[in-house]
């Protein structure tokens, strides 16, 4: 069985466990760096990217999360994607650069902060998992406001891409690990 790890440093990381257990995997909660020789794959959860940054560095996890993804699948939900983008905004902050996508955190502004909405995803999401609208959990999200030449966009919100993919690294500005849907983390799991 493939092992998925989860960064437990800070944010929603027990939420995302279970959502592993309900697609089939056993999940790694991952606190250190030679953890990483253990799992085939890691999701760096929902939280807070500021904090979750400082304990990255205080943990000494930086560098061996960039040299993690540069050969594994790596997938950022929320705060996650933040540290995955190339370029954060409002305000800056350092990131591993591993998704060619540029971000803008909270900026849903105060009366859109957090909510649930219904989507339907892109056909090619409904194709490789199953069909079905998504409920997307957004909680204090960042906005995708740029996609590189070789992402694809899975699924929008309001016409801004909210899951994306690049080769074997995938993002979502919303929560798949609140909902019973399982279909996000299994399309994650077939990366391993
Ligand atoms: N607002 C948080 C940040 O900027 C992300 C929120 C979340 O992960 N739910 O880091």
């Amino acid at each position: 069985m493939k092992r998925a790890g989860v960064l437990a440093l800070q944010g929603d990381f027990a939420a995302h466990a279970d959502a592993l257990r309900r697609a089939g995997a056993e999940p790694v909660l991952v606190r250190e760096a030679g953890q990483l020789q253990q799992i085939d794959g890691l999701i760096i959860p929902g939280g807070e990217s500021t904090t979750m940054l400082k304990l990255l560095h205080l943990d000494k996890l930086f560098d061996p999360l960039a040299h993690f993804a540069a050969t594994r699948p790596v997938f950022g939900t929320c705060a996650g994607a933040i540290l995955l983008a190339r370029q954060v905004s409002n305000p800056a902050q350092e990131s591993l650069a591993v998704m060619d996508i540029d971000v803008e955190r909270n900026a849903y502004g105060r009366q859109l902060d957090s909510r649930v909405a219904e989507i339907e995803p892109e056909p090619e999401f409904r194709d490789r998992t199953a069909p079905g609208k998504l409920e997307t959990v957004f909680i204090r999200a960042p906005v995708i406001r740029r996609t590189g030449p070789r992402t694809k966009v899975l699924a929008r919100y309001n016409g801004d891409p909210v899951l994306v993919e690049e080769g074997r690294h995938m993002v979502a500005t919303f929560h798949p690990e609140l909902t019973p849907d399982a279909r996000v983390h299994s399309l994650f799991l077939e990366k391993l």
